[in-house]
């Protein structure tokens, strides 16, 4: 009976994790891909050109956008151009995604990526960066989606929100960051509820990624942790897949799916195996 009953687990398992994505699906889509100049963003960007797509790309520095542009074009996108904006100013959200949407007449795909530089150690007390970087991490995301929404709306488009396992549950050393994707989650969940009760043919994919090798968080993490990390681009091409293939929600890596699912049950074992993880 017990064999049985495992072998069911791994076909269903099997089953849920099945590969559906269509690349053609992505042929010819009008994508904006935010903090595409660097890390996850910039890996995203490649395989949206890979994939034939459409390319806005946003972030604050012009030079690195417009090589990433130009690798685009190189690697095979439709059309591969790029917005400079500052997340941190409150009008530059809504203008970005105006003018990205000029650029590509329309919109298929809004995926929110970019993140502010975010503090790494014990909490110092800096309340006023959570405000700063609530506008970058959080509120820019809120006012990007609701300023695209009726644009998706008309496509039946799709909002890819990238966010993290500390979005989740807390680890120490990132309590602004942390609290910046909480908020991210607890916005994009309530909009799922919402478009669903309002019959919108919009889809919200909140994907929740582990310990990535980018630049940024290899550098924060030096010294904290061994916590392995898992490669961006492979991040980056699973966040396309699940954002093709409408999910609500998709983890990466793979196992973070019962990290989350297993999150309360033995709390108490569950804090002292989180700090044991970091030095300090
Ligand atoms: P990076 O730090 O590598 O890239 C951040 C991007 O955001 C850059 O393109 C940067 O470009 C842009 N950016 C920074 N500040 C601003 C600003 N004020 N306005 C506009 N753009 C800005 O981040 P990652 O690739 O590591 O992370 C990408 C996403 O993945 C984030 O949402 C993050 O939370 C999530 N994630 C990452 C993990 C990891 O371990 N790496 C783990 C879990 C989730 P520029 O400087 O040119 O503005």
């Amino acid at each position: 009976m017990r064999a049985k009953l495992a072998v069911l687990a791994v076909v269903v398992t099997a089953f849920l994790w099945r590969d559906t994505f269509d690349p053609e699906s992505v042929r010819g889509a009008r994508v904006l891909v935010t903090g595409a100049s660097m890390g996850i963003g910039e890996q995203m960007a490649y395989h949206y050109a890979r994939l034939g797509a459409q390319l806005v790309i946003t972030a604050r520095r012009e030079s690195a956008l417009q090589k990433v542009v130009e690798r685009c074009m190189e690697l095979g996108a439709q059309k591969a151009l790029y917005v400079s904006g500052d997340m941190s100013n409150p009008a530059d959200p809504e203008r970005v995604l105006r003018q990205a949407v000029a650029l590509l007449g329309g919109l298929d795909y809004l995926v929110l990526n970019h993140i502010g530089n975010s503090p790494y150690g014990m909490w110092d007390g800096d309340t006023d960066y959570v405000r700063t970087l609530m506008q970058i991490n959080f509120v820019s995301y809120t006012q990007m989606a609701s300023a695209a929404l009726p644009t998706l709306e008309k496509s039946n488009g799709a909002v890819v929100v990238v966010s993290s396992l500390l979005g989740k549950m807390t680890t120490p050393f990132a309590a602004t960051y942390a609290s910046t994707k909480f908020a991210v989650n607890g916005f994009f969940g309530t909009l799922q509820h919402e478009l669903a009760m309002q019959g919108s043919n919009v889809s919200i994919t909140i994907c929740t990624l582990g310990l990535i090798d980018t630049q940024t968080a290899m550098d924060k993490i030096r010294g904290y942790t061994d916590i392995t990390p898992y490669p961006a681009s492979e991040a980056a091409l699973h966040i396309i897949k699940a954002g093709a293939t409408r999910q609500k929600e998709s983890h990466y890596p793979w196992f973070h799916w019962f990290t989350c699912f297993f999150r309360d049950w033995f709390p108490y074992i569950r804090d002292i195996c989180i700090q044991k993880s970091f030095n300090y």
